[in-house]
């Protein structure tokens, strides 16, 4: 299985590039689908975007949606019934082992992901190892189980962490 190259993006990367791409491929693809991307599910595909290559939890999202705004509030049925559909189509990952959503980096392709998950900085890097995928499914087969979905999640360090004295630690 072979990392993106930019797996976990420098700090320093273009990430208003990132987010812009991300919106441009959600309406893109929400259009060809049919699939209304409203205001909420755009906003709140934008908060988590612009949150970086982490992941987000849906109150956090809630707390942001809400931060700017002047008149009605969104509640939280609204962020969850968003993130449902933004999953759905593809565009959003959940994080099980975080309960926390993070933006799909590649969403045009029909990929099961997988996870790396940074626990000093809560950066998440999205593998696509089909490879991975694949010896799971023949795994599953040869003990007469039919797999329909798997989620892969890897808890470690990421590169710039990696580096950090334990002092140093964000914590
Ligand atoms: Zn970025
Ligand atoms: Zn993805
Ligand atoms: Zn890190």
């Amino acid at each position: 299985m072979t990392a993106a190259p930019h797996a976990f993006p420098a700090p320093d990367h273009d990430h208003a590039a990132c987010v812009a791409a991300g919106l441009a491929q959600a309406e893109e693809l929400c259009r060809a689908r049919g699939a209304r991307l409203t205001d909420v599910r755009r906003r709140v595909l934008e908060l988590l975007l612009t949150e970086g290559h982490r992941a987000v939890g849906a109150y956090d999202l809630l707390d942001r949606l809400n931060a700017g705004a002047t008149g009605k509030k969104a509640a939280p049925p609204a962020v969850y019934r968003a993130l449902d559909f933004l999953v759905e189509q593809g565009l959003v990952h959940r994080i099980a082992s975080l309960n926390a959503f993070v933006g799909c980096v590649r969403p045009r392709d029909d990929h099961r992901a997988q996870f790396l998950i940074c626990r000093r900085c809560g950066a998440v890097a999205e593998l696509t190892g089909e490879r991975l995928t694949q010896d799971l499914a023949e795994a599953a087969a040869r003990a007469g189980f039919t797999m329909l979905s798997a989620v892969v999640e890897a808890e470690g360090l990421c590169p710039l962490c990696r580096d950090l004295p334990p002092e140093e630690e964000p914590e």
